[in-house]
């Protein structure tokens, strides 16, 4: 695998076919998911067939972009020079409300993240690719 790397310094996404409406989406600023016709259930990576009972019919759903914190972690020290600008910074699955995970960034202080906090999707330019990013919900 090629890692293509912007004139800004952002690594860019690997980009597999079953997922180009979600990066066509984002270049709209439309988060996007994937639902099963047959079982309901949301599904998140985008897959060819529901990892839930095995469907071949999927369609995608524009996502209301908000959820809750399921997990996060603090980078300390960034695995590449433009990441390592903008530490610390934080990750983690956000557990969006229509039912699927989402591994993001949470642009928001370290010590104010909290498990099952609030959190609303922004969209921001990485290089040549818009990618969500989460923050804080107003309360
Ligand atoms: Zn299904």
């Amino acid at each position: 695998m090629t890692e293509a790397i912007s004139a800004q310094g952002w690594p860019q996404p690997y980009r597999l076919p079953d997922a180009e409406p979600y990066w066509a989406a984002l270049s709209g600023n439309e988060l996007t998911f994937q639902r099963c016709a047959d079982c309901a259930q949301a599904v998140w990576p985008a897959h060819s067939y529901c990892p839930h009972c095995g469907s071949p019919s999927l369609g995608w759903e524009r996502s209301q972009g908000r959820g809750e914190v399921w997990s996060h972690s603090t980078i300390m020290r960034g695995p590449t020079p433009v990441w390592a600008s903008i530490t610390p910074y934080t990750v983690g699955f956000i557990k969006m409300d229509e039912g699927y995970y989402l591994f993001s960034q949470i642009d928001a202080e370290p010590d104010a993240v909290r498990i099952g906090e609030s959190v609303t999707m922004r969209i921001v330019e990485r290089g040549a690719q818009k990618m969500p990013v989460f923050v804080l919900s107003d309360r």
